[in-house]
């Protein structure tokens, strides 16, 4: 498939290839060029054809950079780029002239996902074509030319894929805490009265009204970096964030990427939790701090996540509670202002103790699964994905 011998491109070859990178759409090469739509069709797959592209945009000029036909553009600072990790998934598949059907399918997300998730890149990248976006995500080191001749030398789109999550390290979620991001210190906490019960607790000097969650327990603060779209961006960190590990399970959502993670065709309310036998409690319940997941990411999370190495148990919980949080106590000093943590970090603190929970601040809301059935993950997901994926192929965008 990869040519030994890269063809030496025309001044006209060269400035094809510059309207691609400028985010012109196939059907504007023509009048760009100053050629009849039939003329600039045929330079365009006479181009591909000689440089063993597939009739795409994208992936033409994908090649022509990884082959130095032209000469690739200069790379920018990478951590100027603000994207979620499953949005720059899909570049090198852009850059790979993969459809959106075959995307889905390599990824194992659902169609209508990959299609927003294309939207977002485009998006994000502020460009107006996908060959645009691999001229910006090559700049930014997303696509790169040992990819382009790996996927040339082998064919296969799909070694490429599956090799773009590093192995070991479990799914990147949502609630994750990123680079980036700071997190308030505990020290800016103070004793004060509390107007309403005239007790003293636990606060913010500048306590503002959301710091505290609608039941009374205060939140570590963390700034957040968002995409466009929403979506955390910078390198994933060991712990979670707060405010995005409470809201998620507040509204029981996917922790992967905050989708909506009630199950389809069920009636009710119905989510999948995935937990371990030490989240058991004595009365059959379990109590967890990690959201659900939705049916999507279920067999990634199950089959990926450091927690599951010594198996997992999966739940379609149909009755929980939000039962309490995990954070560290604090207590007031002498000089009777100031504050100091008086527990071990990441306890539980339930609601019901309202006493306790004044000294509280908080990180991970939690929550008890009281009513549930056992199912199998693999079947629950087969049924779901009942029809298989196609094959693979390439096509024209
Ligand atoms: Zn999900």
């Amino acid at each position: 498939m990869i040519k030994k011998c890269v063809p030496v491109l025309t001044e006209q070859e060269r400035l094809l290839l510059q309207h691609l990178a400028d985010g012109c759409e196939p059907g504007e090469l023509g009048p760009a060029l100053g050629l009849s739509r039939a003329k600039s069709n045929a330079l365009f797959a006479g181009m591909c054809d000689g440089l063993g592209s597939p009739r795409n945009p994208a992936a033409l000029l994908a090649i022509c950079y990884a082959t130095e036909a032209v000469q690739p553009p200069d790379l920018l600072d990478p951590s100027d780029i603000a994207m979620p990790a499953e949005e720059q998934e899909l570049l090198p598949l852009f850059a790979m002239g993969v459809g959106e059907h075959d995307m889905a399918a390599q990824l194992e997300r659902k169609r209508w996902k990959v299609n927003q998730q294309a939207k977002n890149v485009l998006e994000n990248l502020q460009v107006q074509t996908r060959a645009q976006a691999v001229h910006v995500a090559w700049q930014y080191g997303i696509v790169t030319a040992t990819a382009i001749s790996e996927w040339l030398e082998k064919g296969d789109s799909e070694i490429i894929a599956s090799n773009l999550q590093p192995p070991g390290l479990g799914p990147v979620l949502y609630i994750q805490a990123r680079e980036g991001e700071a997190v308030d210190t505990p020290g800016r906490c103070a004793r004060r009265a509390d107007p309403a019960a005239a007790m003293p607790l636990l606060s913010y000097w500048d306590q503002a009204a959301d710091d505290r969650d609608a039941r009374g327990a205060l939140w570590a603060r963390a700034s957040e970096i968002l995409s466009r779209s929403g979506q955390p961006v910078g390198q994933p960190l060991p712990g979670v964030h707060p405010a995005r590990q409470s809201e998620t399970m507040r509204r029981q959502r996917c922790r992967v990427g905050f989708c909506p993670a009630r199950l389809e065709h069920t009636s009710g309310h119905v989510y999948l939790y995935l937990v371990t036998k030490n989240q058991r409690r004595a009365d059959g319940s379990y109590r967890t701090a990690q959201p659900p997941v939705c049916i999507e990411h279920a067999l990634l999370c199950a089959e990926s996540e450091p927690r599951f190495q010594g198996g997992h148990t999966a739940l379609l919980v149909t009755a929980s509670n939000a039962s309490g949080v995990l954070g560290t106590l604090y207590g007031p000093l002498d000089d009777g202002l100031n504050v100091a943590a008086v527990g071990t970090d990441q306890e539980f603190h339930p609601y019901a103790d309202r006493d306790r929970l004044r000294w509280v601040l908080a990180s991970r809301l939690v929550r008890d699964l009281t009513s549930y059935r056992v199912i199998d993950l693999r079947r629950l997901v087969r049924e779901a994905f009942r029809t298989p994926p196609a094959p693979t192929s390439r096509g024209f965008r």
